[in-house]
């Protein structure tokens, strides 16, 4: 057997830097556990496996089966590549506990909500982790060198330009091992995780977001590791279930990937002022605390807790009526678990244009969500310098964005009024539902 990864500029040139980092780690560790048999190739995978199929006489190609829309259009493409040359794709699983599409309805549709996704995929089993291949790997062929990839210039950001920040220094160890050890830390904490999780403050959730993207973790590992013991690792289970769901409606619906799963045609502002007030949002300078200290966090860690994504989220959408794309695309950019289906439809659940049962009404107050969630301001100081007190805890910044706001030093006041935004958002939505609802009877 001989390892291959190629590296899909398509992809690779669209990430952000915290992701190509993390990635780049990965590889290397995996390279070092292979003893430095893994071949590693730049260019469009249509072009790069064929040809080292062909160098090595290569009978068949396994992969891991994607099911985003853009990795089966190129899984299409190299499996028909192949079999011009009498060579077979053979995918094998998937990243996923039940893969997408595995999972129907009573009538052989796809879930749109989550609960009843969830009362079905909970109960089917879970097949126990495979051990390690016992195969021989073939000797070493030519590699592309790391730090060559390493070098590609950064994608411009589609709304607005600004400076990027450098690769976030405060990055998790990329590795199998190191996966394992968040792990192994995680089952120390697993029991209080459904008291805990909503608390940004506290280490409570397990940060395996980021391997179970990169596949330093199948999420079977995790569920055997977890068990159903509790009711924390209940719970943490469920949320394990999200991330299938997600990927679950993404392929069902592959234009929902940019798109309102539930199109409302919400009025968004996108003008001068529209693209200032998204500066503030993502530079941390809202003037809204719990908001600012998750997008501080975010630049500096490239990871922001799931209950301040909601928070962060919620502000973009219904306090700066901005469209969730704009913000989707930040995120996806800057977050290291940065994934097209949990990201994407995280906003849209968010925005009350994708999976929620009941959503317009409901619009996050920064203010009270930070009394309730982070009641010491502990998350808050930590992330926002000018805030900080005395926070022993408090953590240094670094990067061209930050040097802007800590030259600033003075927190901004609210950029908003967000009772007075919340009636507008409530306003738009009810125009946009009615206005559908006008077209269904029509
Ligand atoms: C606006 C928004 C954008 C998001 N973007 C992403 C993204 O790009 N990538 C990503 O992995 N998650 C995303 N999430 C989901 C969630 O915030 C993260 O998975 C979670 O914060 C990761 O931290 P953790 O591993 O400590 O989570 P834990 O609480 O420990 O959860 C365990 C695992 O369950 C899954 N999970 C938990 N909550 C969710 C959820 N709401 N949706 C989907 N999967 C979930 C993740 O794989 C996570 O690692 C987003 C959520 C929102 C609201």
């Amino acid at each position: 057997m001989l390892p291959l990864f190629v590296v899909d500029p398509a992809l690779f040139d669209h990430a952000g830097p915290a992701r190509r980092a993390f990635l780049l780690s990965c590889l290397e560790q995996l390279n070092r556990d292979l003893d430095g048999k893994l071949v590693l190739r730049f260019g469009q995978p249509v072009r790069e496996v064929p040809k080292l199929a062909e160098e090595i006489g290569a009978r068949s190609v396994f992969v891991t089966a994607d099911a985003t829309p853009n990795g089966v259009r190129r899984d299409e493409v190299v499996a028909t590549a192949l079999a011009q040359a009498g060579r077979q794709l053979v995918q094998v699983g998937s990243c996923y506990l039940n893969p997408p599409g595995s999972i129907r309805t009573g009538s052989g549709g796809r879930y749109k909500v989550f609960t009843p996704y969830w009362n079905v995929a909970s109960t089917l089993p879970v097949s126990p982790p495979l051990g390690r291949s016992q195969g021989t790997w073939s000797t070493a062929h030519s590699s592309v060198a790391l730090d060559e990839v390493a070098r590609r210039p950064l994608a411009v950001h589609p709304v607005v330009d600004l400076v990027e920040p450098q690769a976030p220094p405060m990055l998790p160890d990329g590795g199998e091992a190191a996966a394992h050890q968040r792990l192994q830390r995680f089952l120390g904490v697993v029991d209080a995780y459904d008291e805990q999780r909503d608390l940004p403050a506290d280490d409570a959730t397990s940060r395996l977001s980021v391997d179970l993207h990169f596949g330093t973790l199948h999420p079977r590992q995790i569920v055997y590791a977890i068990g159903q013991g509790t009711s924390g690792r209940r719970a943490f289970l469920r949320q394990l279930g999200w991330r299938d769901f997600y990927a679950d409606v993404l392929s069902a619906n592959p234009t929902s990937a940019w798109n309102d799963l539930h199109p409302l045609g919400i009025d968004h502002d996108d003008d001068h002022e529209a693209h200032q007030r998204f500066v503030a949002w993502a530079t941390g300078m809202t003037g809204f605390p719990l908001v600012d200290a998750g997008m501080r966090q975010l630049l500096a860690e490239g990871f922001m807790h799931n209950r301040v994504r909601m928070i962060a989220a919620s502000f973009l959408v219904k306090d700066l009526h901005l469209p969730w794309q704009w913000g989707a695309h930040w995120f996806l950019h800057h977050l290291v678990d940065g994934d097209l289906a949990s990201n994407s439809h995280g906003w849209q659940w968010v925005a009350g244009v994708g999976t929620d049962a009941s959503p317009y009404f409901r619009v996050f107050n920064p203010t009270l969500q930070a009394k309730r969630f982070d009641p010491n301001s502990a998350y808050v100081q930590r992330w926002i310098p000018e805030l900080v007190g005395l926070n022993p805890k408090a953590k240094s910044f670094s990067g061209t964005l930050f040097d802007e706001v800590q030259r600033r030093s003075i927190y901004p006041e609210p950029i908003v009024d967000h009772a007075r935004e919340r009636e507008e958002a409530i306003r738009r939505l009810t125009r946009a539902n009615a206005s559908v609802k006008e077209g269904a009877h029509q």
